[in-house]
């Protein structure tokens, strides 16, 4: 396909280094989603096929969501194991915006910045641009999206399963194509990976409707804690470690849940607070109608994107609440603040 409407090049540099590289390994973050592991997977699977080298992922096994372990049988890329970490030509990090976030043991993390092996493709725009090589374009919808740019500018043959790991990440960074970065770039690309082989519909049942009963167990139970507060602006939910293990679940299921509360009309800030084990919080924030939770994740030491970022916190489940809502309830009050302002700035300018 040639014809698009506009299309990013990844620099010479990048498509250079995995030109020449003689070994590669593809990681990404930590709590891996659809778009990590099928820009892991589908760069490794196409670069190996291609260069006829070997290519292997370094993904955490216990940390793959359920309904994403469909994505490593299509991939049939194998796991590396610690010596290739040390004796790769290449580590590709994906859709992984600071080292502290790379899915990696921590004393290989530690080496990150201004490692020569690094290669960093991504689409954070609090990317801090760590490694040799980086490829950062913030308006990217997912860096699927990107791992496909970069295959067409090496010329490769993008085969189905390559096509369907990369279509799924960018069907789940964009909520179904539902959300802001469902650009017509990303729509393009899509209908490209269609027409090499992917069925949209297979992808949307195995992400979408192949939840298994502990999943949907857990869903009854974000569905049951749902709360509201400042009108039905904010709305939350919460899973208590208790919660997690009655309903057969592991820390890794949390996936997208933060849907349930983010569905409901008016509202401008989702959250899902998981006690993923005793003590220890995680958050997932999501802002409808333009309003940002990247700054309410960063007071917590978390980030992400603007609309769709995630915090981690000690402490009980209560607290985090606590502490995560009244934030969120100042951030609005902040922001209506500053709209009446200039609303009145306006009417008195005559406007
Ligand atoms: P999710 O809510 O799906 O876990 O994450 C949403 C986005 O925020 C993803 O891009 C994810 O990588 C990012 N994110 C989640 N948690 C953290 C965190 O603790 N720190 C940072 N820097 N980013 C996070
Ligand atoms: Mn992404």
């Amino acid at each position: 396909m040639t014809d698009r409407a506009y299309r990013q090049d990844p620099s010479v540099q990048i498509l250079d280094a995995l030109t020449r590289a003689k070994s590669l390994v593809c990681v990404g973050h930590v709590s891996p989603d659809a778009d990590c592991l099928g820009a892991a997977l589908g760069l490794a699977r196409a670069w190996s096929l291609h260069q006829n080298r070997d290519a292997s992922v370094w993904v955490s096994e216990k940390s793959i969501p359920a309904r994403l372990r469909f994505m490593f049988e299509i991939a049939n890329v194998r796991n590396a194991n610690e010596y290739d970490l040390e004796s790769a030509d290449r580590i590709a990090v994906v859709d992984t915006s600071q080292p502290s976030r790379i899915d990696l043991p921590k004393n290989a993390t530690s080496s990150i910045d201004g490692n020569p092996r690094i290669l960093n493709i991504d689409h954070h725009f609090t990317n801090t641009c760590f490694g040799d090589l980086h490829w950062i374009v913030e308006d990217a919808s997912s860096t699927c999206e990107l791992i496909y740019e970069v295959l067409r500018g090496l010329s490769y043959r993008i085969d189905p399963a390559t096509a369907a790991l990369l279509y799924s990440g960018i069907y789940t960074d964009t909520g179904g194509f539902s959300l802001p970065n469902t650009t017509a770039n990303a729509l393009h690309i899509a209908a490209d990976l269609t027409q090499l082989g992917v069925s949209p519909s297979d992808v949307a049942e195995r992400v979408d409707r192949s939840v298994g009963v502990p999943q949907f167990e857990l869903m009854k139970c974000i569905y049951q804690n749902t709360r509201t507060q400042e009108n039905g602006s904010i709305a939350y939910s919460t899973i208590s470690y208790d919660d997690l293990v009655r309903s057969g679940c592991s820390p890794s299921d949390i996936d997208d849940q933060v849907n349930v509360p983010r569905s409901m009309a008016g509202v401008t800030i989702a959250a899902l607070f998981t006690e993923v084990e005793p003590g220890q919080i995680r958050i997932n924030l999501r802002g409808e109608s333009n309003t940002e939770v990247s700054g309410l994740a960063q007071q917590f030491g978390g980030g992400g994107h603007r609309q769709a970022a995630g915090v981690i916190m000690s402490g009980t489940l209560q607290c985090a609440v606590e502490r995560i809502v009244n934030a969120a309830v100042n951030m609005l009050h902040q922001k209506s603040n500053q709209t009446n302002a200039q609303k009145q700035t306006c009417e008195s300018s005559g406007h």
